[in-house]
């Protein structure tokens, strides 16, 4: 499989062993980029990994976030969902459907407030409303 390769490759390029886990995880979220939660991407995996738990999907989700390889997500409030677009981007979540859709956005046009001396670690911008398939 390709996506496997590919994580594997990304991996390597960022200096982490590659367990099996970390690369189906990886191989997962290149395949769907659709902003998966932990729960999905465990369901999603366990077929295919009979001994794979939670705590190794949250493990695998945080060390990969920690080496920008994914991006979390808090757009619905609940759950952290993950995000293998690593560039700054928006989301829209609809309110209908609860699909959630990137949109390009400069952040640099949109800072109001002057942050000089700030540290910036992440920047959101989240929209909700309904998408066009759902106002049909
Ligand atoms: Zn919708
Ligand atoms: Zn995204």
């Amino acid at each position: 499989m390709v996506t496997l390769k590919a994580a594997r490759a990304l991996l390597d390029e960022k200096g982490l062993r590659s367990s099996a886990t970390r690369i189906h995880v990886l191989a997962y979220l290149l395949s769907y980029p659709s902003h998966p939660t932990a729960d999905e991407i465990y369901q999603a995996l366990l077929p295919k990994m009979l001994t794979l738990s939670k705590t190794t999907i949250y493990n695998t989700l945080d060390l990969l976030t920690e080496a920008n390889i994914t991006r979390q997500i808090t757009i619905d409030g609940k759950e952290a969902r993950f995000d293998i677009i690593i560039v700054d981007h928006g989301h829209f979540q609809c309110n209908t459907c609860k699909h959630i859709y990137d949109f390009s956005v400069d952040l640099d046009e949109c800072m109001v407030a002057d942050l000089t001396g700030f540290k910036v670690a992440q920047r959101n911008i989240y929209f909700k409303g309904i998408c066009p398939n759902c106002q049909k």
